[in-house]
């Protein structure tokens, strides 16, 4: 009787004694173990759909539809060759004789399911609906659930949807869970991406700043998930300054944290911090993954050191497309087309296929040099040699490169015949093409039709405003500035940015706040002097054009680069180089005033504008005055 007792089971169904139960349950027991070790390993060394289906008939055949063990199993499997949906489809059937029982499902299976889903771009959204089904099934999410639903929310950028999640994780009790928070960050950082317009932009990076500062901050991961999240919002100097912190609270950057810095230093240009980081990477003995080389490539070609972005190409033991594109994006950029069209042949000429994004680099280092016959011949051969589609971003490449040479006409046909709606920015390059070649009235009618387009871009404005002052049409001129001024639209101040001692200054037109403001005025006011005795002829044509590179009011020599040089005349030896970085395009006049600065005080100027660099050396300018 004692015995009996310790059986889970009702009275009616007690076996009446030990030796009965002894014989009666073993061999199903054996039998069922045996039938759940095949599928198991059945499962195991399936790798095609076909097989995996006859594994599902034979999972419903030998009974273990409400097996746990064989669902997750099942589950796993199909998503390692992308057939997790015919696992959904028959895991959540409607036809409740070939369904398992909800009871059979638990987080284990579920995570599964949504760590799949999470890795499966095209169906981004299926994830979070599972976790809505699991919550729906009555299944209690465990700690490994978050971080797969939260990289849903993540692929989705979906702020919204990313705080209600967060609310589950506090309701549940994960909010302390490291790994839980350090994927928060991480969605909430991709949440402002892509989740478009105002507001929401910033919002997203300031509550991962939340959760950042209520971690531990004891792992390398939150803040390379931080760290990552500014570089990648465009949030540079705070991505830098979190490093820095990280450095001085102890923790060791890995190497994604570095990736990260490298990136938001290519962005700033700030070669200096880039060469410290590089000597740092080697002395911590970060291990060089493709990734990190690719990123210190990058890093060198975007501060302004081509050459050595090439050396550690040649360098490189194995290198992967990214890293062909960096240095041809990076020679493009410093209008070093024909190099850079020879390494897009190099890479052909290896068996490397070329992707569409190295396209767009080969077609503007043509575009850079006016390598207009290479630039078609690339072009044509996208489709043709290397079955890629042209996108709209190519089709751009083309207008952007037949205009700047002056074929205006032939970048009209191109766009009207091209198979793919033109898009603002297409008809943007022709308008600021219709204005460099004179060709003033095609340049009025594009823009005014442009305006009526998209009346909310503050740039359509400014084209159409500039076509009238070169038309002298200042009436008109004025009427398309109030017209901007009723809107409430501003232009983008232009403003430059230079590293010194270790610390990035920014300069915009006009800019009074630096200590040494006075000084550098009354040096902006000796170059001025002293450039004008070597020949420079103020383009003062200008300030009157009103060109969307600075703000009207603003007399040229107040430009930001110049702020900058003289800044950088003043507190460095003579000889040397100076490297800016502006967020615009070179106006005409910096443009010619820094040539002239460059001979006068003896200085290699590198200015890195929105487009490309310009290396100043002894009155000249590697763009050729091209840009
Ligand atoms: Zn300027
Ligand atoms: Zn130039």
């Amino acid at each position: 009787m004692i015995i009996k007792t310790k059986f889970p089971f009702s009275p009616s169904s007690t076996p009446s004694t030990l030796t009965n139960l002894t014989l009666q349950l073993p061999p199903t027991t054996t039998r069922s173990r045996v039938a759940e070790q095949t599928c198991l390993t059945l499962l195991n060394s399936c790798t095609t759909l076909t097989t995996l289906t006859q594994i599902h008939t034979l999972i419903l055949k030998l009974g273990l539809i409400n097996n746990p063990l064989v669902l997750t199993k099942f589950a796993a499997t199909s998503s390692t060759f992308n057939a997790i949906h015919y696992a959904t489809s028959f895991l959540f059937s409607d036809d409740p004789t070939t369904a398992p029982r909800a009871s059979s499902f638990d987080a284990f299976l579920f995570n599964t399911l949504i760590r799949a889903f999470a890795h499966t771009p095209q169906s981004k959204s299926s994830g979070l609906q599972l976790y809505r089904t699991m919550l729906r099934y009555g299944v209690v999410p465990n700690k490994f659930t978050y971080p797969f639903v939260l990289k849903a929310c993540a692929g989705l950028s979906d702020l919204r949807l990313g705080k209600a999640v967060h609310g589950s994780v506090v309701k549940f009790g994960f909010d302390d869970d490291l790994h839980v928070q350090n994927t928060m960050i991480h969605m909430y950082c991709c949440c402002c991406c892509g989740s478009g317009e105002g507001k929401e932009e910033g919002e997203g990076v300031e509550l991962a700043g939340k959760v950042f500062d209520e971690s531990p901050k004891t792992d390398s991961v939150t803040w390379s998930a931080m760290i990552g999240g500014y570089a990648r919002r465009g949030h540079s100097s705070r991505a830098v300054g979190l490093f820095r912190e990280m450095q001085v609270m102890g923790v060791c950057p890995d190497e994604i944290t570095m990736v990260s810095v490298l990136t938001a230093c290519a962005d700033l240009g700030a070669l200096e911090l880039g060469k410290w980081l590089e000597s740092y990477i080697e002395w911590k003995k970060i291990p060089k993954s493709v990734e990190l080389c690719n990123a210190l490539i990058d890093m060198f070609a975007k501060c302004g050191d081509v050459d050595k972005a090439m050396n550690l190409f040649r360098q490189m033991d194995s290198c992967t497309i990214v890293s062909w594109t960096s240095v041809i994006v990076g020679l493009a950029m410093h209008g070093r087309g024909s190099e850079a069209v020879s390494l897009f042949d190099e890479m052909v000429e290896q068996g490397v296929e070329p992707d569409d994004v190295s396209f767009i680099g080969v077609l503007s280092a043509c575009c850079h040099s006016k390598l207009v016959d290479k630039g078609r011949s690339y072009f044509n051969s996208m489709e043709g040699n290397f079955g890629i589609v042209p996108k709209i971003e190519h089709y751009g490449c083309m207008v952007d490169l037949l205009s700047r040479a002056g074929f205006v006409k032939e970048a009209l046909d191109f766009v009207r015949t091209m198979p793919v709606e033109p898009n603002q920015i297409i008809w943007r390059s022709i308008i600021t093409a219709c204005h460099a070649r004179g060709e003033l009235k095609l340049g009025e009618s594009i823009s005014k039709e442009l305006l009526r387009n998209e009346p909310t871009h503050e740039s359509n404005y400014v084209l159409l405003s500039n076509i009238y002052a070169k038309l002298r049409r200042w009436e008109q001129k004025t009427k398309v500035r109030e017209m901007m001024d009723m809107r409430g639209m501003k232009k983008v101040p232009g403003s430059t940015m230079i590293e010194l001692n270790n610390e990035m200054c920014e300069f915009v037109a006009g800019d009074k706040s630096h200590d040494q403001y006075k000084q550098i005025y009354e040096m902006v006011d000796e170059m001025g002097r002293e450039i004008k005795r070597a020949g420079y002829v103020p383009t003062t044509s200008q300030v009157l054009l009103d060109i969307d590179e600075e703000d009207k009011e603003d007399a040229l020599y107040k430009h930001s680069e110049k702020l900058a040089i003289a800044f950088a005349l003043l507190n460095t030896p003579p000889g040397t180089p100076i490297r800016i970085v502006k967020n615009l395009r070179v106006c005409e006049d910096c443009h010619s005033a820094t040539k002239f600065i460059s001979k006068v005080y003896n200085r290699e100027i590198v200015v890195r504008d929105r487009n490309r660099f310009h290396h100043f050396k002894n009155g000249l300018c590697s763009c050729g005055d091209f840009w």
